[in-house]
């Protein structure tokens, strides 16, 4: 059973107003016979009368660090408890659970070190989320490189005692800069177990950046049990260059690492839900959600402060429209997607035996730029319908459905065959902020991160004024 910290609120003006009609008019909030008509009426509300921007601006105020265990992320829940309820959703709560709790500390240190152990130069790095501390003293080893999965494999003996220097940069020829970052990222997750397992001392990762800028990007890594636990920092990509020329010389190049982070036993924090109860079929839901936790540098907001505004900002929309969905519309911030996803698997655990009436989830994670469309996992039939319901997105340009993931936290919820849809902003731009200090509010285009609220407004709408929901993924039968 869920533990309801919050009770409901319908405080908002629009949400009365709404009320009050449906009093004197039965089907009030029923769609018009016309989806496109509804979905012009969304987007132009939405660009006449935007709230995201200043709600992700509220939450950059309130809480503009969120890493799990943070004083921070507790504020940031409370924001979302306010804008929620600001939004005039219903049954507005809490749903707790426990988090990861790790810091960087204060000290993250790379230098490069002369034959005598004097500084040469320092280079920008960030600590990866999870990595342990080196000696207080710092790290002091040779520093050997690679450039892809092939070269670490022949590595061999010369890899014992050295920092592994991981340098594959995402593909800029790739189209899609997610596709890049897949093709990448592997030295970040893998990369200090990868070291461990060849007698290394510590990594050294390339930023998962498509920049060439001096701004180190983190994000998450992962030990395993049995392999020596290693330090791994993040180098920006003109500390990657600079460092990659050195070794190009030939003489072997000395580094000192020092980091101070640590890990803390787990502490408590919460999913924010809350809801726009369905007029015919409250039972069936429509769940929409972003992550609220972020990394520690920059400020979240692109990842993943937009898409928390925006999961509220859509539902805000429709009941400003004067609309009432036919099924139910659960906003889920949920907690501790960077480091964990425990978020993702307590709302799965505790809303275990309704995920059967989940008849979508909807994602907002990869920044707040312009929409271009939706991904989904949906099976083939489910697929044709999500086309044919963006096509009235057409006029903002965000009527492109294709295959693809729906987004992490919401991703737990593919065994149980709920179609998983995420939002499609263009790429172009989203690893120059990624898990770095540049991802700042100055950023945010505010009528970009109003018109991705608007497309999955317009989306939501429409699957739950479906007469039957969305046909359902078996397990394998997802297009991805
Ligand atoms: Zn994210």
């Amino acid at each position: 059973m869920l533990r309801w910290i919050a009770a409901c609120a319908l405080a908002a003006p629009c949400w009365l107003a709404l009320q009050a009609a449906q009093e004197t008019k039965p089907d009030a909030g029923a769609a018009p016979a016309n989806p496109r008509e509804t979905v012009d009426r969304i987007v132009s509300t939405a660009l006449r009368s935007p709230q995201a921007f200043a709600s992700l601006e509220r939450l950059v105020a309130a809480a503009p660090l969120r890493l799990s265990g943070s004083p921070g992320l507790q504020a940031a829940l409370e924001w979302g408890r306010a804008e929620m309820e600001r939004a005039g959703l219903a049954n507005v709560r809490l749903e707790p659970c426990e988090v990861p709790h790790w810091e960087r500390g204060d000290v993250e240190e790379l230098a490069l070190l002369d034959s005598g152990g004097e500084v040469l130069e320092r280079f920008a790095v960030s600590a990866l989320g999870g990595s342990v501390a080196t000696p207080p003293e710092g790290l002091e080893a040779e520093v050997i490189e690679v450039r892809d999965r092939s070269e670490l494999e022949t590595l061999g003996e010369r890899a014992r005692g050295k920092l592994i220097f991981f340098n594959q940069p995402m593909d800029p020829t790739a189209r899609d800069t997610f596709e890049a970052y897949g093709r990448a990222v592997w030295q970040r997750s893998v990369g200090a177990l990868e070291a461990a397992r060849r007698g290394g001392v510590g990594a050294i990762v390339r930023s998962m950046t498509t920049r060439l800028d001096d701004f180190p990007h983190t994000g998450a890594m992962r030990y395993e049990e049995g392999v020596a636990q290693l330090p791994a920092v993040a180098l920006s990509t003109v500390g990657a260059a600079r460092l990659s020329e050195r070794l190009a010389r030939g003489a072997p190049v000395r580094l000192r690492l020092r980091l101070e982070c640590r890990t803390l036993s787990d502490a408590p924090s919460a999913n924010v839900v809350g809801e726009l109860v369905g007029r015919e079929l409250p039972d069936e839901i429509l769940v929409v959600g972003a992550h609220i936790d972020a990394w520690d540098v920059g400020v979240g907001a692109h990842d993943d402060g937009a898409g928390c505004a925006q999961a509220i900002e859509a539902a805000r929309l429709i009941a400003a429209c004067g609309l009432r969905p036919r099924r139910t519309i659960r906003v889920v911030l949920f907690t501790n997607e960077e480091n964990g996803l425990a978020g993702a698997r307590a709302y799965r655990d505790a809303h275990a035996d309704e995920l059967e009436r989940h008849v979508l989830a909807l994602e907002s994670d990869r920044g707040g730029f312009v929409p271009r469309g939706f991904t989904t996992d949906a099976n083939p039939t489910a697929l044709s319908v999500l086309r044919t319901l963006a096509e009235p997105l057409a006029s903002i340009g965000a009527d492109n459905v294709k295959p693809g993931g729906g987004g992490a936290d919401i991703g737990v919820l593919a065994p149980s065959g709920v179609p998983l849809v995420g939002l499609l902003p263009d790429s172009q731009r989203y690893f120059d902020v990624h898990h770095c200090a540049r991802d700042t509010l100055e950023q945010v285009s505010p009528r970009e991160l109003e018109l991705g609220a608007a497309a999955m407004a317009a989306l939501l709408w429409q699957v739950s004024e479906r007469s039957e929901p969305l046909p359902r993924n078996r397990p394998s039968e997802g297009s991805r």
